[in-house]
């Protein structure tokens, strides 16, 4: 656990017991802090509780005498309004951060990489780590992925943090500041808690506060806000800016062009490696999250192969077109974290002979929008609570079952699939039977990882010995530091 000598001594409030507030609370506590902890959840406060955390109620606090609130992200300190223990603190002019701002506090010797966009920040933070454990160097990776900032091991001199970054864990950091930070694209999200695009832009770009000449800023330039960033950036007297992209040209920078991974950053435009040879790591997206992780282990100090080695032995996370199983030659693919239609659309994208098993809670415009890839599905068995909806926008042009619950989907679409594998090779091409749900869990799980695990264990019962090749699903985001 880190160690954090500036609050020893100090009143600490911490809100919000979830885990982050949690492993807050702990790592002040180890520190010699008096910790004055609170939850609006009796539940919370209960788990509380039971682990000895002293509980006070900041509703009624003094915070004139308390040095910092540490305020868990998911709590919203300005918009739609603040909470009123927020808004206590404020008038107290107590300082408010969140747990990852404990970690710069703390003074760590490490190396610390921000990872954050609004899209492939998970799979970025974990390849990163990856790259970096392949190339034998000390690394912890966390943040909003796995375990919390302040809860990981003190990587000591010439270790890594590579933390994922939230739009609000951001918002609530000071002064830590990234030696390499990375933002990968930007479109519109959580609206309601930035008030505007804009506001959400000024969250995501203080991944890059405190940036100096001797640091590293690796911006995503295939979305318009990402590029306007990147061009105030680049016109800066600041750090190093690389530009990054999974389709495009990125001149001085690192990028993804007829399939392969190119390295500009020295001007030589090498050709690093073929992305069809990084098996987990399919379609534009990953090309995307590919050249973000390279630009950043280059600017960590790693050698061409190493990086190369790293992205191509990748396993991949679950849940993120996660491969399961193959079963004579048909690959059963688990993309539970799909929970929206454009999260689909990139899982569609990367196969062309698909058995899509899809459903659950509806988001707004349902599949609408997935009508271009309609040609690539041979059979669609739907689920859960928008089966009737996406059947009506499915109809007339593919054929649809609708299947009620994830077990029976699978059980006919592979029936399905291990007939159409015997009678017909026509479509040349992978046979996938592809989970993508386009659709929250909550209808019938308690989030896509439950979701998701089900499929994957569904698919190994069923498979029994007719499983020709299993592969390994790895658990990154558990990682523990390697020496
Ligand atoms: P995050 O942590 O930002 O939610 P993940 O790495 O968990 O991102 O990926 C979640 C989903 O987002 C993936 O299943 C894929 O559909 C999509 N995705 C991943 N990387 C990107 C990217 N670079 N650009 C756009 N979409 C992406």
């Amino acid at each position: 656990m880190i160690s954090i000598p500036p609050m020893s001594g100090r009143n600490v409030a911490v809100m919000g017991l979830g885990r982050s507030g949690e492993a807050a609370a702990s790592a002040l506590t180890h520190s010699g802090a008096h910790v004055l902890a609170w939850d609006d959840d009796e539940a919370c406060r209960q788990r509380a509780r039971a682990k000895n955390m002293p509980l006070t109620n900041l509703m009624t606090e003094d915070f004139s005498c308390i040095t910092a609130l540490v305020l868990s992200p998911g709590i919203p300190h300005s918009l739609p309004q603040p909470h009123p223990v927020v808004s206590r603190a404020r008038a107290a002019n107590c300082e408010i951060i969140g747990e990852t701002e404990l970690l710069a506090r703390a003074g760590t010797s490490g190396v610390l990489i921000g990872v954050t966009g609004t899209n492939g920040k998970s799979t970025t933070t974990a390849l990163i780590g990856h790259i970096l454990d392949q190339a034998r160097r000390t690394v912890q990776i966390g943040g909003n992925l796995g375990v919390p900032s302040v809860a990981l091991e003190e990587v000591g001199p010439g270790g890594y943090y590579v933390l994922e970054m939230s739009s609000y864990q951001l918002e609530l950091i000071s002064t830590m500041v990234f030696d390499i930070a990375i933002l990968l694209n930007i479109s519109p999200d959580h609206m309601d808690r930035h008030g505007s695009l804009r506001g959400y832009m000024s969250a995501k770009e203080r991944v890059f506060n405190g940036q100096q000449l001797s640091h590293t800023a690796v911006i995503g330039i295939d979305d318009s806000c990402s590029r306007k960033l990147f061009e105030s950036f680049r016109a800066k007297d600041g750090a190093l800016t690389i530009p990054i992209s999974g389709a495009n040209r990125a001149t001085g920078g690192v990028y993804v062009e007829d399939g392969w991974l190119v390295n500009d950053i020295e001007c030589r435009e090498e050709r690093v490696m073929n992305m069809a040879a990084a098996v987990s790591l399919p379609g534009i997206h990953n090309a995307q999250n590919a050249a973000a992780a390279f630009a950043a282990t280059r600017a960590a100090g790693l050698a061409m192969p190493q990086i190369r080695d790293g992205i191509h032995s990748f396993p991949g996370l679950p849940h993120r077109q996660e491969l399961v199983a193959y079963i004579n030659d048909i690959a059963f693919i688990n993309d539970s974290k799909a929970t929206n239609a454009s999260a689909t659309a990139r899982a569609l994208d990367c196969y062309e002979n698909i058995i899509w098993i899809a459903g659950g809670q509806a988001k707004e415009g349902g599949i609408e929008g997935l009508v271009p890839w309609f040609e690539r599905i041979r059979h669609v068995f739907l689920i859960g609570e928008a089966a009737d909806t996406f059947a009506k926008t499915l109809e007339g042009q593919v054929d649809v079952t609708l299947s009620g619950d994830l077990e029976t989907a699978l059980a006919r679409a592979m029936d399905m699939a291990l007939v159409e594998k015997k009678t017909e090779e026509k479509f040349g091409t992978t046979l996938v039977v592809l989970f993508s749900p386009a659709c929250a869990s909550f209808d019938q799980w308690r989030n896509f990882e439950t979701r998701g695990d089900a499929f994957r264990a569904m698919v190994h019962k069923r498979a029994g010995i007719d499983v020709h090749e299993e592969v390994a699903t790895p658990s990154l985001n558990q990682k523990k530091a390697s020496p």
